[in-house]
């Protein structure tokens, strides 16, 4: 693998579902160390788009590649695009940590079972080992104390934070954040883009959908604008926040404001 892959490529991806069209040509680079701000409007495609780089949606068309390594498609025989190879699928999505807005941890395990259960029982670590590394995943996120409570028993911010530690756990190329503070009371969105903001500080490459405009506007290093599957305007964070072109950025950002 080159050294100058980028860490994920995305070329002219289309999704629909049925008759809906939601990504109509969306292109993307993220190199390593980028922090890529994904904003717009509800129902954009943001979600959808993110959830293409994993595969957790397939795409009608277009291209992902991660780290170099392009995602194998064929057709699935109705105008869409199915993988020609699944074993490459689930190898590629241990390279993507994926956090979602809902925190989606698994509710009859622990913190600490949470966050080894992928790499014991997909990546084969040994459970020693990947217990060490989930106990100082938990002290950064400020979560230690809590590796035995089951996530019924955490606030929102902290759930969240567990999920991070989790999705951190695999040692992902990529992170990939769907509005991970969007579910949370505002008291607790702090302490989330506080994890969030260290890690970007790190220079971890990732993929960030937010509504929080003042915090994408510090940390990210390119901001992505989209509006009805398209990418309508795109810079960097001073320029998209201070100086937006299109009428329907200025608009959005006055509104979110
Ligand atoms: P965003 O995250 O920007 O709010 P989404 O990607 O979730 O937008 O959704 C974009 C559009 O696609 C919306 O109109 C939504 O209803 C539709 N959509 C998303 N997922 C599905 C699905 N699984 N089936 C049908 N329509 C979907
Ligand atoms: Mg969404």
């Amino acid at each position: 693998m080159a050294e100058t892959a980028q860490a994920i490529e995305v070329r002219d991806l289309y999704k629909r579902f049925g008759p809906l069209e939601v990504l109509k040509g969306v292109s993307l680079t993220a190199k390593q160390g980028d922090v890529i701000a994904l904003i717009g409007g509800s129902g954009s495609g943001k979600s959808t788009f993110l959830r293409c780089i994993n595969m957790l949606e397939l795409p009608t068309a277009g291209q992902v590649t991660i780290h170099g390594e392009s995602i194998e498609m064929k057709s699935d025989g109705h105008g869409g695009l199915m993988p020609s190879n699944r074993k490459q699928i689930q190898r590629i999505r241990t390279k993507l940590g994926m956090v979602f807005q809902s925190f989606n941890l698994w509710q009859h395990m622990t913190v600490l079972q949470n966050v080894i259960e992928v790499p014991v029982h997909v990546l084969g670590q040994p459970r020693d080992k990947a217990i060490e590394v989930a106990e100082a995943l938990l002290r950064r996120v400020g979560l230690y104390e809590k590796r035995d409570a089951y996530p019924s028993f955490l606030s929102g911010g902290q759930q969240q934070r567990a999920a991070i530690a989790r999705a951190l756990a695999i040692q992902p190329l990529v992170m990939l954040f769907d509005e991970p503070t969007s579910a949370l009371d505002p008291e607790l969105v702090g302490e989330v883009l506080s994890v969030i903001g260290d890690l970007a500080r790190e220079k971890r490459t990732m993929i960030l959908v937010t509504h929080e405009m003042k915090f994408a506007r510090q940390v990210a290093s390119h901001v992505v604008y989209l509006h009805g599957g398209v990418i309508e305007e795109q810079g960097p964070p001073e320029a998209i926040f201070e100086n937006p072109q299109s009428e329907r950025l200025k608009k959005f950002i006055s509104s979110i404001h």
